[in-house]
C-alpha cells in the first residue's frame, strides 16, 4: 500500500469542511486535520444574524458538525483555537499556534488547502472598537451581540451597511423590538443590484419600521453617557445602544500572501479552476480566491456559501488526482427581508454597463407568483437582462414575496448552460393554480424577450425617454385619472382603432399599460398599420420603480 497522503486544511467551516469530508469519501486512507483558530468548525455563518433576532433561539441550532463527530464519522482530524500562522513551502510545512497555550508547533503536508474566508471590513476611522460596536462573522460575535443588548437593554440600533448581512441585521434588530436605523453610503442598499429593482425594498424597510439614510456614509463613532453617537456624512449626527457594522468582507489572504503565493487584481487568492494556487501542493477555496466570472470572463471576489462547499468539493477532487473542475460564478444569490426576497443571478444592468458591453436589452415584468384567480397571488417583480442578437441570457433580477428563489433558481441553471430565451420560451416548468401558471412568469420573460428579438416587440424604457418622446397610456379612463406619466395622452385599448387620427405617424410611439399586457396588444396592432410604436417595458409599475420617479 502507498504511504497515506497527508492533507491540512486552514479553515473548517464552510468550503474546508465540505474538502474535508469529500476527501474522506474518496481516499479512505488519507490523513485529514482540519486546524481552526476559532472554537467552532462547520456552524452555520448564514444564521447568525437569525439567532441574534431569537428567530434561531439555541446556539447548538448553529452547530452543523463537531469536532467529534469529523473524528468518529469521518476519521479526520480536528484541532480548534488553533492558527495556522505560516507556511514553509520548501518543507512543506505549516506553524501552528494553540492560541489558548499560546504553544506553536509544526506539521507536514502533501497537500495543503486554505479556506480562511473573509474578514469583515473595518475602515480606519475613529471608535469602531468602541463597546457596543460589532461586526457578525462568528458565533462569539453574536453571543456577544445578545449579551450587549441584554445587559444595556439597547434600544436604539444603527446598521451600517445596506448589503446582505447588514439588511439581516436590520431585520432581526427589530425582532428584537430595537429602533433600527440603517446607514448606506449610497442611494440604495442591495448595491449590486439595479436600483429601481430595489426600490420595493426600501419601501418595505420603511414599512417595517428601519430609518433608511441613504447617501451617507459612516464618518467614525464616540461613546458618550447617553450611548454612541454615530457622525456619518451629509446630516445630523445619530444616537445608538449599539452599532453592527456591516461594511463588506475582504479575503484573508495574509497567511497565502506572507508565503509568496500569488494574489489577484482583485485581492484574492489567484487559484486555477482545480482550486490550485501558484504553487501545485497548495490548494484555496471560498471567501479568500478570486473566481471567474461567466459572462464576462473577468475575475470577481464572492463570499457565497455555495460556491465554497463546491469549489472545497473540487479541491478535494484534484488531491485525489480527479479532473472535475471549477465552472465559474454568476454569484446566483438571495436576501430576506421580512417577508420579502430580493435574488439575482448573472449581471446587472449597472454591472454590464460597467463591463462596457452595450449589446444587452431588458424587459420587466410584473406578474402574479401564481394565477390569479386561486387565492393569495402575490406581484413579483422581475428584470431580465439578455443579449442581442444572440438572447443569451446576461442577468435576472427578482423581488417579490413568494417563489422569487425558483424563479432565479431555474434562469441561473439554464444561464449555466449558456441558455437563451428563447430556451426560456420553451422551458418545461411544474404547474398547479397553487404553484405558478400553465405559461410561468419565466415563460413569458422568455416571450417578451424572445417577441423583441424577432422583431415583433420593439421595447423602450423609461430611464431612456427624452422630453419630447410622444407617450401613448391605452389603459382605461379610471387608471389614467388616478396617476399618469405627465405627457401621455390616454386612448384606452379598446378605442384605439377607432382613434387612430390622434397619433403622429412620423415619431416613435411609446406605449404603456399598468404591466405591460395591453401595450402589448396596442404595439402589435398599430405596427402592423405602419406605426414606430414601442412598449414601454413592465408598464407604469415599472416606471414607479425608477429613482428618481416620474
Ligand atoms: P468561512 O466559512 O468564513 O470559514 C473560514 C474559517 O477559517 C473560520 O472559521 C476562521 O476561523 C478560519 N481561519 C481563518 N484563518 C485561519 C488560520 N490562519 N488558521 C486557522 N483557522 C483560520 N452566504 C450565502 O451564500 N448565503 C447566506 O445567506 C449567507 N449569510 C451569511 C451571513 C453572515 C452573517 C456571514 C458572516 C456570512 C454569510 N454568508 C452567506 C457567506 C458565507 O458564510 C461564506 O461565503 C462562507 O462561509 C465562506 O466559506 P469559507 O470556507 O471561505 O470561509
Amino acid at each position: 500500500m502507498n504511504t497515506p497522503k497527508k492533507v491540512i486544511i486552514v479553515g473548517g467551516v464552510a468550503g474546508g469542511a465540505s474538502c474535508a469530508a469529500r476527501l474522506r469519501r474518496l481516499d479512505e486512507f488519507a490523513q485529514i486535520t482540519i486546524y481552526d483558530r476559532g472554537p467552532f468548525v462547520s456552524f452555520a455563518n448564514c444564521g447568525l444574524p437569525y439567532h441574534v433576532g431569537n428567530v434561531i433561539p439555541q446556539e447548538p441550532s448553529l452547530l452543523l458538525a463537531s469536532p467529534e463527530l469529523f473524528r468518529d464519522r469521518f476519521n479526520i482530524k480536528v484541532k480548534i483555537h488553533h492558527e495556522v500562522i505560516a507556511i514553509d513551502r520548501e518543507k512543506r510545512t505549516v506553524t501552528v499556534k494553540n492560541v489558548t497555550t499560546g504553544e506553536s508547533f509544526e506539521d507536514r503536508y502533501d497537500d495543503l488547502v486554505l479556506s480562511p474566508g473573509a474578514s469583515p471590513l473595518k475602515p480606519d476611522l475613529p471608535g469602531l472598537d468602541l463597546p457596543g460596536v460589532f461586526t457578525v462573522r462568528t458565533i462569539p460575535d453574536t453571543r456577544a451581540i445578545r449579551a450587549w443588548i441584554e445587559t444595556t437593554q439597547a434600544t436604539r440600533a444603527i446598521v451600517a451597511g445596506g448589503g446582505f448581512i447588514g439588511l439581516e441585521m436590520a431585520e432581526n434588530l427589530r425582532h428584537r423590538g430595537l429602533e433600527v436605523g440603517l446607514l448606506q453610503n449610497s442611494a440604495q442598499v442591495m448595491p449590486p443590484m439595479d436600483a429601481e429593482m430595489v426600490e420595493p425594498l426600501h419601501q418595505h424597510l420603511r414599512e417595517h419600521g428601519i430609518t433608511l439614510h441613504l447617501n451617507r456614509a459612516l464618518e467614525g463613532i464616540a461613546s458618550g453617557p447617553n450611548g454612541l453617537t454615530v457622525k456619518a456624512s451629509h446630516g445630523n449626527d445619530l444616537h445608538a445602544d449599539l452599532v453592527i457594522l456591516g461594511l463588506g468582507v475582504r479575503p484573508e489572504t495574509a497567511l497565502a500572501k506572507a508565503a509568496g503565493l500569488t494574489l489577484g487584481a482583485r485581492g484574492g487568492i489567484q487559484v486555477d479552476d482545480q482550486m490550485r494556487t501558484s504553487d501545485p501542493h497548495i490548494f484555496a477555496v471560498g471567501d479568500a480566491v478570486e473566481v471567474k466570472e461567466l459572462i464576462t470572463g473577468s475575475q470577481m471576489l464572492l463570499a457565497l456559501a455555495g460556491p465554497a462547499n463546491r469549489q472545497g468539493r473540487i479541491a478535494a477532487d484534484a488531491i485525489c488526482g480527479r479532473d472535475s473542475s471549477f465552472r465559474g460564478v454568476q454569484g446566483t444569490s438571495i436576501c430576506g427581508v421580512f417577508d420579502l426576497a430580493i435574488a439575482s443571478t448573472g449581471l446587472s444592468e449597472k454591472a454590464l454597463k460597467r463591463a462596457g458591453m452595450t449589446n444587452y436589452e431588458k424587459v420587466y415584468l410584473h406578474p402574479k407568483h401564481h394565477v390569479g384567480y386561486y387565492p393569495g397571488a402575490q406581484t413579483l417583480h422581475l428584470k431580465l437582462l439578455f443579449e442581442k442578437p444572440s438572447g443569451r441570457i446576461l442577468g435576472f433580477q427578482a423581488l417579490g414575496k413568494v417563489d422569487v428563489a425558483r424563479k432565479v433558481d431555474v434562469v441561473s441553471a439554464l444561464m449555466q448552460k449558456g441558455g437563451t430565451v428563447f430556451d426560456l420560451e420553451e422551458a418545461e416548468l411544474c404547474y398547479a393554480p397553487q404553484f405558478g401558471a400553465a405559461k410561468d412568469a419565466l415563460n413569458y420573460a422568455g416571450f417578451i424577450a424572445a417577441n423583441h428579438l424577432r422583431g415583433d416587440l420593439p421595447l423602450s424604457h423609461w430611464d431612456h425617454l427624452t422630453a419630447d418622446a410622444f407617450l401613448l397610456d391605452v389603459r382605461d379612463e379610471d387608471e389614467f385619472a388616478e396617476g399618469h406619466a405627465a405627457s401621455a395622452i390616454n386612448i384606452p385599448l379598446p378605442q384605439l382603432r377607432s382613434r387612430l387620427a390622434e397619433l403622429p405617424e412620423d415619431k416613435p410611439l411609446h406605449i404603456y399599460c399598468g404591466v405591460g399586457q395591453r401595450a402589448y396588444y396596442a404595439v402589435r396592432l398599430l405596427q402592423q398599420r405602419g406605426y414606430d410604436a414601442r412598449d414601454l417595458s413592465g408598464g407604469w409599475l415599472t416606471a414607479g420603480m425608477m429613482p428618481p420617479r416620474l
